[in-house]
């Protein structure tokens, strides 16, 4: 965690107006929250829904030794230490930085449409068994989620492994300008963002902007069955020397690639061609398969031996709803795959589901995928045309949009019972209850917004 005096966060984080008597004073910890600030930290209050500046006190109050200002919020508390900046989330981005680079730490960037937090927490399981490793918690990829994941890497890491996140173009440019990584991850172009972003072009567009700040000599790894992704690349490749790994399911034009994929009831195995060994992760899914194989690639760039890549692999420990089992007292088993849901990863959770064996009966429960603008319905439809009415026994949707899923599903399951949309989750969850019996097994799936874990923990 950065341990700095005053005069050097000042200086860091391009400020101004620290008094003299204060500059010796030493910071360790930076927090954005009056509630739960450790004592001895920096306060950087955020101007958002509520403005940090009215907590200043509070943190003051919790040991707080210094705060940030931002210079168009009126009456500045007096006799306390205050760095003067003009934008509190900037100042921090421009702390996290500097931070950043006075440490001799690899960093490791992963971004992409699906996948992200998966991905790092399968790099962060296999780096962790050969050098010490901070990491993104949870889902921290934000514009200051990311700042504060670099300022809490302790002076002794050695690999640190970043989540990067967006929703608009320019958002990845800065926030690779701040971890300067040394190794960046792309893991696939799929739709998520696209009523902010308008297209596929611009989604592949703004996922590589990971390149600007990528170091010289960098290594990109990238999803080389995505055609999106080649374009704009060479030129910015070029100018940096940096040296592409693609990885994919193509086994003539990806340096990674799997074969041999099997998936059990719990985990997926499956041989890297460049190692012709067989890895097993504990989690579904051929689409997980392409993130072990970025991980791989990350492990391997980082000399970890093979055995130890394996042995990674196979102790993850997945951050929760990504495809997570939970066992009911009752006796069925859900698959919680409920953080978040775009067409794409729609399709590859419900395509891992169906090819899922060992259960008495199978039910989706699918609820809207949101963002995705004006072809949302579209998108939907797609979705309950792909499902197998021979691989899965009921299909539920919740929310306005979803109901276009049971639309086109009930034109291909005969037994009309089998497809039902609900507004809500209550009616859901009471019809589920009604139906289900030990030994089967539901997906639940949504996006963000729809909240669905809600019907796990019901359920459980
Ligand atoms: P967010 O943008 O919400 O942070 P993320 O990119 O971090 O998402 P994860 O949390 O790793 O993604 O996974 C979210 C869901 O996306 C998973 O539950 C899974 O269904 C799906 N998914 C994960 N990896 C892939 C992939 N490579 N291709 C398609 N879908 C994927
Ligand atoms: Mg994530």
């Amino acid at each position: 965690m950065i341990k700095r005096t005053l005069q050097q966060v000042e200086e860091m984080c391009l400020g101004i107006g620290l008094e003299d008597l204060f500059y010796d004073i030493v910071v360790q910890g930076i927090s954005i929250d009056s509630r739960t600030i450790a004592a001895g930290s920096l306060y950087v209050p955020i101007v958002r829904v509520k403005n940090g500046h009215d907590y200043v006190k509070e943190a003051i109050r919790k040991g707080a030794v210094a705060s940030l200002w931002q210079n168009d919020q009126p009456n500045p508390p007096h006799d306390f230490p205050l760095i003067f900046v003009d934008d509190c989330v900037i100042a921090l981005q421009h702390l996290a930085s500097s931070y950043r680079k006075q440490l001799s730490i690899k960093v490791i960037a992963i971004t992409g449409s699906n996948g992200k937090t998966t991905t790092k927490d399968m790099v962060s399981s296999i780096v962790e068994t050969s050098y010490k490793v901070h990491k993104t918690k949870g889902n921290l990829n934000s514009q200051i989620g990311l700042p504060l994941t670099l300022l809490e890497i302790k002076e002794n890491s050695e690999v640190v492994v970043l989540e990067l996140g967006m929703s608009e173009r320019g958002q990845i440019e800065r926030l690779s300008r701040i971890a300067a990584p040394d190794i960046a991850v792309i893991t696939m172009i799929g739709l998520s963002h696209l009523s902010s972003l308008g297209s596929r072009e611009e989604i592949a567009a703004a996922k590589l902007e990971i390149v600007i700040g990528l170091q010289s000599n960098g290594v990109l790894i990238l999803n080389g069955d995505e055609p999106l992704l080649k374009n704009g690349l060479d030129e910015m490749s070029l100018s940096k020397s940096i040296r592409i790994i693609r990885i994919g399911e193509n086994n003539e034009t990806n340096d990674y690639y799997a074969s041999v994929i099997q998936q059990e009831t719990e985990n997926t195995s499956f041989l890297v061609n460049t190692f012709m060994e067989s890895c097993m992760i504990p989690i579904l899914g051929k689409h997980n398969v392409l993130n072990a194989l970025a991980s791989i690639a990350v492990g391997e760039t980082l000399c970890v031996p093979t055995n130890r890549i394996r042995m990674g692999l196979a102790q993850l420990k997945m951050t929760g709803m990504r495809m997570e089992k939970v066992e009911s007292k009752a006796g069925f088993t859900m698959i919680n795959d409920a953080w978040n849901a775009s067409p794409v990863s729609m399709k590859a959770a419900i395509g891992a589901f169906e090819e899922l064996k060992g259960y008495s009966r199978k039910f989706l429960i699918l609820g809207d995928m949101l963002e995705l603008g004006e072809c949302e319905k579209q998108f939907h439809r797609e979705i309950g045309e792909g499902i197998d009415p021979n691989k899965v026994d009921y299909v539920f949707t919740i929310g306005k949009i979803a109901q276009e899923i049971a639309i086109e599903a009930t034109k291909k399951f005969k037994d009309a019972d089998r497809v039902k949309a609900f507004q809500h989750k209550k009616e859901a969850i009471s019809e589920i209850r009604a139906l289900i019996r030990p030994q089967d097994v539901l997906l639940v799936k949504g996006s963000r917004g729809m909240q669905l874990e809600e019907i796990v923990w019901e359920l459980t």
